[in-house]
């Protein structure tokens, strides 16, 4: 089966609810994604490096509404968080940060780059959106690759979640993939929140920035990813419910559409739909991930609240063990660094 690549036919394969449907799918998804991956599985983790933010997005446990624990890594912490990481055998690493231009600026984030290149041989970030200029010092430091999510593409939505900072600005935050592609990154990470909007309509809408992408910068190796929205400490917001049926469809629908494309899949899943999903057309998954600020190394992480709670605690060990077990060959670097110039 071929669904269009239109509104009706995303929402028709969504609501149907027949188990022949979802079947079907999965087996489109999974001898495309074994067609063009074969049986390997990427892994990366994240290492968080600060949860300050300038931003309200009603959403997120980071918001500057929030009243957390805010922490900012110094230098020697983050060594000690990647050298700890590293030490697993990771050799991808994506920082991330809230989005604080005060807080953690360019050249914060320049150092923590530095440092990574002593650990790591892919480095991407996912923080706040920045000029094509920055993004260019960035690479040039050694960054490959940049995570930035709409979120939702639906404007009206995406005004009521995002009621202040810069994140307000739809059209900024819009612009940053081709920005941080002009820039010369390697990869680009899209994404929606699952839950926020109407699923069908974004996933339209971020198939078609994707292909319009894939068009205008046809270097880059893009990925896509899809978190799905859950309730944060005091906070209201009625998230729609995305079951793993539907969830299931979303990915297989993602590689039935682009498939070459990545997907990636972090721990906010629990471990035997991960496991199901890595046939499905998942090729990136994250291992013994935390989610706090120095959740690796700082004596009481549990202390703070992460951005999202880890529903596959296992760790890289464990993963590997999964990924064998399931005759997967699991990819921990395919790249070397270069001299970005
Ligand atoms: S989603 Fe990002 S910008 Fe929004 S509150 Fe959370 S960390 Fe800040």
């Amino acid at each position: 089966m071929k669904p269009l690549l239109s509104y009706e036919s995303i929402q028709s394969v969504l609501k149907d609810t027949s188990p022949g449907t979802t079947e079907a799918l999965a087996q489109e998804a999974a001898a495309l994604t074994r067609q063009y991956f074969g049986r390997t599985m990427s892994l990366y983790a994240p290492i968080y490096l600060s949860n300050h933010c300038s931003s309200f997005c009603t959403y997120c446990g980071f918001n500057n509404r929030q009243k957390i624990k805010r922490i900012k890594l110094s230098l020697t912490e983050i060594q000690n968080e990647m050298r700890q990481v590293s030490q697993t055998g990771i050799e991808n690493i994506l920082l991330l940060t809230g989005e604080s231009y005060a807080m953690t600026p360019i050249s914060y984030l320049q150092d923590a780059v530095e440092a990574a290149r002593g650990h790591f041989t892919g480095i991407s970030l996912e923080v706040h959106p920045m000029e094509t200029d920055e993004y260019r010092a960035l690479y040039r430091q050694g960054v490959d690759g940049i995570t930035v999510y709409q979120e939702t593409y639906n404007r009206k939505r995406y005004q009521e979640v995002h009621l202040g900072g810069k994140k307000k600005n739809y059209d900024y935050r819009l612009g940053t993939p081709e920005r941080a592609a002009r820039a010369g990154m390697r990869s680009i990470s899209l994404g929606i929140l699952l839950g926020l909007g109407d699923t069908a309509e974004d996933l339209l809408a971020l198939f078609q920035h994707l292909r319009s992408l894939e068009k205008n910068y046809p270097a880059v190796e893009y990925s896509l990813s899809f978190p799905r929205l859950r309730q944060i400490k005091g906070q209201g917001l009625a998230p729609q419910t995305i079951d793993d049926i539907a969830f299931t469809k979303i990915i297989c629908l993602a590689r039935i559409f682009f498939p070459r494309v990545g997907i990636n899949l972090s721990t906010r899943e629990p471990p035997r739909l991960r496991d199901h999903l890595i046939e499905c057309g998942v090729t990136r998954m994250s291992a013994g991930s935390k989610t706090s600020v120095g959740g690796y190394t700082l004596a009481d992480p549990s202390a703070q609240d992460p951005q999202f709670d880890i529903q596959d605690n296992r760790s890289v060990d464990d993963i590997l063990k999964m990924l064998k077990q399931r005759d997967f060959d699991p990819v921990f670097t395919d790249w070397r660094p270069i001299p970005n110039i």
